[in-house]
């Protein structure tokens, strides 16, 4: 009996989950490879000057591409190495590639100020982040200021024992930090106090619904409020339209990224932004 309400259970449930899990398995599987084969590269979306267009920083966000599961957002894959912890692989070889390239450009005459690069919740438990970050730097003859760590609000909210130490070490090199997708998740209000902390990043959640939508306005007036009054930096994401553009400028936004400027480009498309940029 039991046995017969097992099976029945189990043709009820198998089909998606199996194959759910299976899928699962073969992502997890190539992703543990995926470093050591080489199948990783960065895309880098420009962070402009809202008034005039000027690049005044980029960020560096990743692409995966594998042979049978083809190419990857990080939407598919990060959770999932985040969850088996190849994200500290991974992380290790984004911040990495992305100082590499950084000092490539600046060797070729590229003057970009700062790139960003995403940095996810795992990476922050222990000692190596501010190490792997130091170590990076060195390597690449770059100042602290050539970099800004991007991280969620999960880093705030969890507060692991070392968050504050990391922070303090980061900042310490000169390194500027960030809260990415600010408002989405939790609110973070008494963390941002505590914490040495240098910008907010406007979650494009909102940005996207301005100017029409007024909770979305009330949301990005709220959240630039915020900045001001605690002296921080603010780079509003997602911005499609002129419409949002101008209105994020009114607002006092200073920076902003999104298609309207340019998606994430290939190192070489970069690059040509930039000494486009120069020319106008
Ligand atoms: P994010 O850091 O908030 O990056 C912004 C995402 O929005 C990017 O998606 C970007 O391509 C997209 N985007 C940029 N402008 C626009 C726009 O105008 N409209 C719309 N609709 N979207 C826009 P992407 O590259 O797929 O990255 C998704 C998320 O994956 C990132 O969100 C970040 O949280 C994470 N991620 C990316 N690279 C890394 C990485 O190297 N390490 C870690 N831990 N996470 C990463
Ligand atoms: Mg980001
Ligand atoms: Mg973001
Ligand atoms: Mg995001």
């Amino acid at each position: 009996d039991s046995k017969r309400r097992g099976r029945n259970s189990w043709q009820a449930f198998t089909p998606e989950l199996a194959e759910q899990q299976l899928h699962r398995l073969q992502l997890e599987t190539h992703l543990r490879r995926a470093v050591h084969n080489d199948e990783f590269h960065l895309v880098y979306q420009p962070q402009v000057d809202l008034s005039d267009g000027r690049v005044v920083a980029i960020e560096a966000l990743i692409r995966w591409r594998n042979r049978s599961l083809g190419e990857m957002r990080p939407d598919r894959f990060i959770d999932h190495a985040e969850t088996t912890g190849d994200i500290v692989g991974i992380g290790g070889w984004v911040l990495h590639e992305a100082c590499r390239q950084l000092r490539a450009w600046r060797d070729e005459g590229l003057q970009i100020e700062r790139v960003a690069v995403n940095v996810s919740y795992r990476q922050f438990l222990g000692d190596d982040l501010a190490n792997n970050v130091g170590a990076a730097l060195a390597e690449y003859g770059l100042p602290g200021s050539a970099l800004e760590l991007e991280f969620t609000e999960r880093v705030l909210i969890e507060d692991a024992p070392d968050t504050v130490r990391t922070f303090t070490r980061l900042r310490e090199l000169g390194v500027s930090l960030s809260i990415d997708d600010f408002g989405e998740g939790y609110s973070a209000l008494n963390y941002l106090r505590r914490l040495p902390i240098h910008g907010l990043k406007l979650s494009q959640l909102f940005v996207q619904g301005v100017p029409d939508n007024q909770s979305d306005v009330a949301v990005c007036q709220a959240v630039t409020g915020i900045a001001r009054s605690l002296g921080l930096g603010m780079v509003a994401e997602g911005v499609e339209t002129e419409r949002q553009r101008v209105f994020l400028r009114e607002l006092g936004v200073l920076i902003g990224q999104g298609f309207l400027f340019a998606p994430g480009l290939a190192p070489d498309d970069l690059r040509d932004y930039c000494r486009a940029q120069k020319r106008l």
